[in-house]
């Protein structure tokens, strides 16, 4: 009861402040007219081609280049965390026709390590938001980061894949049935294979992987 009244209270306060506060683009932070998060500068993101990671469909909210990549760099490296909204907006639409009943998402974890230095996990965050979006819940503790990996940014495709070997564990009796993975940026996919197989592992069917981009 308590819960469903912050529901809406909350839903009240975003639309009043929706109509207060002029929109910015989520890539340039310029003005933005509307609903929509990019500016008419930077325009629409591009689509990217349907994807498949172990047999799971990937959909994304376009290609990693611009306008995605600066909003994606700015609420990833600039500390822009509010942007998980305008993001999740974006993504929802193309999750929605694989939405299953009851949905879960599970996000990419960081490392503790990683995590005290950014101050948030942006996948989390996204994750939490989709469920505004699409209904369901977030099990954020679903999945645990065991080992500190480099970034993958840096690697090549077959040190990618070496590199997030076994970093991941699903934590017993966190992890739903079903669920629909996030993540933010897919490159070679090696971390989100990585996290399917940690799911897996534990019992889990995984229906979709849900990334802001693919490259
Ligand atoms: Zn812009």
């Amino acid at each position: 009861m308590a819960t469903k009244f912050l529901e809406r209270t909350n839903a009240w306060l975003e639309s009043a402040l929706d109509a207060l506060s002029p929109a910015s683009c989520a890539a340039c932070a310029g003005p933005c007219g509307g609903k929509r998060p990019f500016c008419v500068t930077c325009g629409d993101p591009t689509p990217a081609p349907a994807w498949e990671l172990e047999g799971v469909p990937l959909v994304t909210a376009g290609v990693y280049r611009a306008p995605l990549e600066s909003a994606i760099g700015r609420f990833k490296f600039g500390g822009h965390s509010e942007l998980s909204r305008a993001l999740a907006r974006l993504l929802a639409p193309r999750i929605r026709p694989f939405l299953f009943d009851p949905v879960a998402f599970v996000a990419v974890p960081l490392h503790r390590s990683r995590l005290v230095e950014r101050g948030y996990n942006q996948s989390a965050l996204l994750a939490a938001r989709l469920t505004r979006e699409l209904g369901g819940r977030a099990e954020p503790r679903a999945l645990e980061r065991v080992r500190s990996t480099d970034q993958q940014a840096r690697l090549g495709r077959d040190a990618r894949t070496e590199n997030v070997r076994d970093a991941f564990r699903a934590r017993p009796g966190l992890v739903p049935p079903r669920v629909v993975l996030v993540d933010d940026v897919v490159t070679t996919g090696a971390t989100a294979r990585a996290c399917l197989k940690a799911l897996k592992d534990a019992g889990s069917e995984v229906s979709l992987v849900a990334a802001l981009a693919s490259v």
